[in-house]
């Protein structure tokens, strides 16, 4: 397996139509098919038959960005469910204060700053010139997870408004989901974990 570079303009190169995503709605995600591209030597991106590992290595150094993505999203999510829960208020006090609500707060604080601190020395393994694919695999499943729940947590701190186009907290749910799945999936990230585990002398 090797890896190239075509340029956009390629005979051959065709953009599928855009899919019709349930969050991420900013972003065009499209398919991309090559039939019969002819491309010069030179287009070969690092050696040939190192295809698959070029390909990983990016996805290496991607998998914090997306793990970052997910902790500005979860943040996001916290600061929105703390904002609701000191100012609506039942049985007489903010919602914050019934244990319950500021429960679920302080768990998830505590998680993404977790995540945040994985995806800090995953990037610091890297910037290093150090291998991190462990690293980066922790950090990707950890904060995307916990960005999930921090969405999943906060929507229910909003009650039923958290239902509706009305608060931010129903776009950033459908944001978050597919964090887990692209970039490789949670189950990759674990694979990969394992595999190191297992592995390591
Ligand atoms: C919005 C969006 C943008 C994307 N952008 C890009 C992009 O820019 N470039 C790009 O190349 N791709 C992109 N993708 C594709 C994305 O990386 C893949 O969808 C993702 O890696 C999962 O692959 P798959 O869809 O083929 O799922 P599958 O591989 O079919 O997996 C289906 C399910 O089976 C599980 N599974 C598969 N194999 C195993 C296993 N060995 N052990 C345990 N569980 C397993 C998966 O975890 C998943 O739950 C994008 C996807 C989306 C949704």
């Amino acid at each position: 397996m090797s890896t190239f570079l075509v340029e956009a303009d390629t005979p051959g190169l065709t953009v599928g139509r855009h899919e019709d995503k349930m969050g991420l709605r900013g972003s065009s995600t499209v398919p991309l098919a090559f039939e019969e591209c002819r491309i010069p030597a030179n287009a070969l991106l690092g050696k040939e038959g190192q295809g698959f590992s070029v390909a990983m290595t990016a996805l290496d150094g991607g998998r914090i960005g997306i793990a970052s993505q997910a902790l500005g999203i979860g943040l996001a999510a916290l600061r929105e469910a703390t904002s609701y829960a000191r100012e609506r208020k039942t049985f007489g006090k903010p919602i914050g204060m019934h244990q319950g609500i500021g429960f679920q707060l302080a768990d998830t604080d505590t998680e993404l700053e977790a995540a945040r601190l994985l995806i800090l020395r995953a990037a610091l393994l890297k910037e290093a010139k150090k291998p991190f694919t462990q690293e980066a695999s922790m950090a990707k499943v950890y904060a995307t997870e916990a960005a999930n729940r921090a969405c999943y947590r906060s929507l229910q701190v909003h009650g039923g408004y958290g239902y509706t186009k009305e608060y931010a907290i129903e776009r950033l749910s459908r944001d978050v989901r597919v964090t887990t799945i692209y970039e490789g999936t949670s189950e990759i990230q674990r694979l990969v974990i394992a595999r190191g585990l297992l592995q390591a002398g």
